[in-house]
């Protein structure tokens, strides 16, 4: 088994708020000293995905992980593993089923920011917390990483990046070989570590 490092949580042009475009995520992490692995997670979409994953599979030590953040009815939730959307309604634990029902990782996104989900998040299945956002606050995120170990799930990491400059600010570190299935199972086992990083980009 081998490490990898991804960054779990990044808007492309496929989300009204940000200005990244799949190429140039895809440059970035071909760019990047140790970070190989990134999650697209529009706002509601998954346009972005296919196109992203078509343009870093030219590459084959880079690895684009599909996903999505949808918008709750109780706040915002990532899903990994997935190129399609959810049925609707888009309750909290109706979002977290479709992702067990598809082998995805269910993930409450900043928890204790704005579109978070608060202490919602203790009473719905999921299967991780993010508690390293690169748009949160300390405090805000000390308090998801308080909730993750209270409640006994993986903490995972994402930037949360809307433009550039952005990606990658934090980083996970995941024991899995560079493979979707592979990580997306070791991040439902807790095979993984966030760290914030500054260099290397
Ligand atoms: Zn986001």
């Amino acid at each position: 088994m081998s490490t990898v490092y991804a960054d779990l949580h990044i808007h492309t042009v496929y989300s009204s708020d940000s200005l990244i475009q799949p190429k140039t995520l895809v440059d970035r992490l071909l760019a990047h000293n140790y970070i190989k692995v990134a999650a697209v997670t529009d706002h509601d979409s998954v346009r972005a995905v296919k196109a992203t994953m078509a343009l870093a599979s030219a590459y084959p030590d880079i690895l684009i992980i599909p996903g999505v953040e949808i918008s709750t009815t109780a706040g915002d939730l990532l899903i990994l593993g997935t190129e399609e959307l959810p049925p609707k309604p888009w309750s909290p634990q109706e979002v977290a089923d479709y992702a067990r029902s598809i082998n995805a990782v269910s993930i409450v996104a900043h928890p204790y920011r704005l579109y978070g989900m608060g202490d919602i998040a203790r009473t719905i299945k999921i299967d991780a917390i993010e508690v390293l956002n690169g748009g949160s606050s300390t405090a805000a995120n000390q308090q998801a990483k308080q909730m993750a170990k209270e409640e006994k799930l993986p903490g995972t990491a994402g930037s949360d990046a809307h433009q550039t400059s952005e990606l990658f600010t934090v980083c996970n570190q995941i024991q899995a070989d560079l493979n979707i299935d592979n990580i997306l199972h070791a991040i439902k086992k807790g095979l993984i570590t966030t760290t914030t990083q500054t260099n290397g980009n």
